[in-house]
């Protein structure tokens, strides 16, 4: 009888427009990761008009934070749903310290916390990205990206601090192209 491993994750954070979406790609083409993306994970939930729906607008929109209990069920469910592959990059989570304590009450654990990837990007630089990536989000205009990279610095930094103390922090620069931060990203994946 074979024992099922414990899922690997990997968390990649960064502020809003780091270039978290875009590496995680790059790390599913090239070494067979499932990604999720916290952010990802509640517009679709949004979307579904499901009870969960109006609450999820209403902090998305401002920038603000999701209760954990409605993101760790949306992961949960997601790896949940990748039964066979056991290899996960989680973007943008945890985001503060509800989302960490969240993460431990109901996970830790049960996956085996890899690292966390930092990517270090300059807050003009970030805001110039989300500004042109076109993607639609009701976030993407200045005045809520002001309010996300001000929930960034207050309440994410403190957690990306934590796993520092950890030792569990891997910080990488993204100011490059995508395919040069890349190469930095590549190092930290090849033996895990
Ligand atoms: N969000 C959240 N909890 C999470 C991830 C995202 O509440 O764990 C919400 C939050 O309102 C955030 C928004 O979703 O501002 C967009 O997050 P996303 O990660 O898509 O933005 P990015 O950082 O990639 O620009
Ligand atoms: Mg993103």
């Amino acid at each position: 009888m074979s024992v099922a491993a414990k899922p690997v994750v990997v968390f990649v954070l960064g502020s809003p427009g780091s270039g978290k979406g875009t590496q995680c790609e790059k790390i599913v083409s090239t070494f067979g990761f499932v990604h999720l993306s916290a952010g990802d994970l509640l517009r679709e939930e949004r979307k579904s008009g499901s009870d969960d729906a109006a609450l999820i607008e209403s902090h998305i929109k401002v920038g603000s934070i999701v209760p954990v209990e409605i993101t760790i069920n949306l992961i949960k469910k997601a790896m949940q749903k990748n039964g066979d592959k056991n290899r996960f990059v989680i973007d943008g989570f945890p985001r503060n310290e509800n989302n960490y304590e969240g993460w431990e009450k109901h996970m830790n654990g049960a996956a085996d916390l890899k690292f966390v990837l930092l990517l270090d990007c300059p807050d003009d630089v970030c805001l110039e990205r989300a500004l042109k990536r076109g993607q639609g989000r009701v976030d993407d205009n200045v005045d809520a990206f002001k309010k996300r990279i001000a929930v960034h610095e207050n309440e994410t930094k403190p957690i990306i601090e934590k796993y520092r103390r950890m030792g569990l922090l891997r910080t990488v620069s993204s100011l490059a192209s995508p395919e040069e931060v890349f190469e930095d990203v590549k190092k930290l994946f090849v033996d895990i």
